[in-house]
């Protein structure tokens, strides 16, 4: 086909929808699931959901949608499938194969979006880049970040993420990624994948649409993936020896990092703006891909400078330095984040603000009190919140912590950091999603 316009009759073609014959000519470009979301021209998918898709269609088309993607009669031009989920992944997959760009796939389970940030810096130096916007990184997301990607795109970045198995095979599928990135195999939903080794099988199910001649990017000082390298015929990143992409003379400050980059008989210099190991690895992740895709290190080391973190930012309010870290947390990133607090200087006391890490199930306390005793490494105080936080506590407690407290409530963290926290002190703020400690934050700024 040609890649100019995308149609409503190949979409059609696609999924094996059902079209009005007039309909088939007309164009479209992009695609939404949320019908406040639509721009004009795009295609709106009626999904199923908590509510009907359906019941948008009419908002949809009046904001401009070029048809609908529906499973039941709606008022105007519409494709007509059965399932419209598995259509809008049809459609894009189809999409997907129209494409000449060069596709990179990130999945792990840490470190995806920052990840994907770093590689879409260093690509969009010399190619024509497009990258996942939002979260769309899931089942519905995925489709319409690929569906987002226009003709002229050289190269997408589309991170996937996944809870169970099976999801990753979907969505790499759609993708059929020419890179397939790995950042690490953590613990993060280890609820629904039972161990580990459960996580390690989930994470490689990317590799199953993996284009012909396409390669996997490994981190090699990852336990689990390091002995897979040779099978998988894997670029490895990371700090130790042996790995095809690495890292030495790492210096690290509250600033950022410089480092030295040795890859595939070359070495040069880089630096990032934002502190902590973690991101040298999610560096090195992306100074594989920018190498596999044929830029130059002046390009690598120029798109790693010029990317700006969206997840941990280091700023100071009140006298005080504040890493904020809310968006999420598991207890890989707990340490990351931890050690960022150990290597930031500070006049006061080290203060670690601490959200509980959801979907651990049966893990939970033994995860939580392990973060607890790293804590105790590095902070002089804990101030834990959420479910498991008294795990956290006790974990702080037998490595020696005293200061280490668990609240119920927004408003008794709050009230105990007023009442505790000077100029001079830095404070580390992180949890789940769902523990909000962005609002603990806030309130706690208003008030200093
Ligand atoms: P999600 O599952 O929410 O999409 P993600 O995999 O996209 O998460 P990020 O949003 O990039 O991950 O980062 C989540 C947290 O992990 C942040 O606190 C970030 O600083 C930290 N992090 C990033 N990279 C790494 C890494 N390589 N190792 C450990 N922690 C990391
Ligand atoms: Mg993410």
């Amino acid at each position: 086909m040609s890649n100019k316009t995308l149609t409503l009759g190949q979409a059609a073609a696609w999924c094996g929808g059902q079209i009005a014959p007039e309909l088939e000519e007309r164009p479209f470009f992009g695609a939404n699931f949320d019908s406040r979301l639509i721009r004009p021209g795009e295609l709106f998918a009626a999904l199923p959901g908590a509510r009907d898709g359906h019941d948008f269609a009419a908002s949809a088309l009046e904001r401009g949608a070029a048809a609908v993607l529906a499973s039941r009669p709606v008022d105007g031009p519409a494709i007509y499938v059965e399932d419209t989920s598995r259509a809008l992944r049809d459609i894009a997959r189809g999409y997907r194969e129209s494409l000449p760009c060069r596709c990179v796939g990130i999945t792990g389970s840490v470190g995806k979006t920052t990840t994907k940030e770093m590689i879409a810096a260093v690509l969009r130096t010399a190619l024509r880049t497009q990258w996942t916007e939002k979260n769309y990184n899931n089942e519905i997301g995925l489709p319409v970040s690929v569906l987002r990607l226009k003709p002229d795109c050289e190269a997408a970045v589309l991170e996937m993420g996944m809870n169970h198995f099976g999801e990753l095979s979907v969505l790499t599928r759609i993708a059929q990624p020419d890179l397939a990135v790995i950042t690490n195999i953590g613990t993060m939903h280890i609820e629904n994948l039972g161990s580990r080794e459960g996580i390690l099988r989930a994470k490689l199910e990317i590799l199953e649409g993996l284009r012909p001649g396409g390669r996997v990017i490994f981190n090699g000082d990852d336990a689990l993936l390091r002995p897979l390298a040779a099978r998988y015929h894997a670029v490895c990143f990371g700090l130790s020896e042996g790995c095809d992409v690495r890292a030495s003379r790492v210096c690290e400050s509250a600033e950022g990092s410089k480092f030295t980059v040795h890859a595939f008989g070359k070495s040069f210099e880089a630096a990032l703006s934002v502190p902590g190991l973690h991101n040298v690895l999610d560096a090195l992740a992306a100074a594989a891909v920018g190498l596999l895709l044929g830029l130059s290190p002046e390009q690598i080391a120029e798109g790693l400078r010029s990317y700006a973190p969206l997840r941990q930012r280091v700023s100071h309010a009140a006298g005080m330095t504040i890493i904020d870290d809310c968006y999420n947390a598991g207890p890989e990133s707990m340490r990351a984040a931890l050690r960022v607090l150990a290597g930031t200087p500070t006049e006061g006391r080290r203060i670690a603000v601490l959200g509980g890490m959801l979907e651990l199930g049966d893990f939970a306390p033994e995860l939580h009190a392990g973060v607890g005793r790293e804590a105790a490494k590095t902070a002089d105080l804990l101030l834990a919140y959420g479910p498991c936080s008294e795990c956290y506590v006790q974990g702080a407690h037998e490595a020696g912590l005293a200061g280490a407290r668990a609240f119920a409530t927004h408003d008794a963290l709050v009230a105990a950091l007023e009442e505790t926290c000077r100029a001079g002190d830095t404070l580390l703020f992180k949890g789940s999603h769902g523990m909000h400690m962005e609002q603990v934050l806030a309130r706690l700024l208003k008030t200093k």
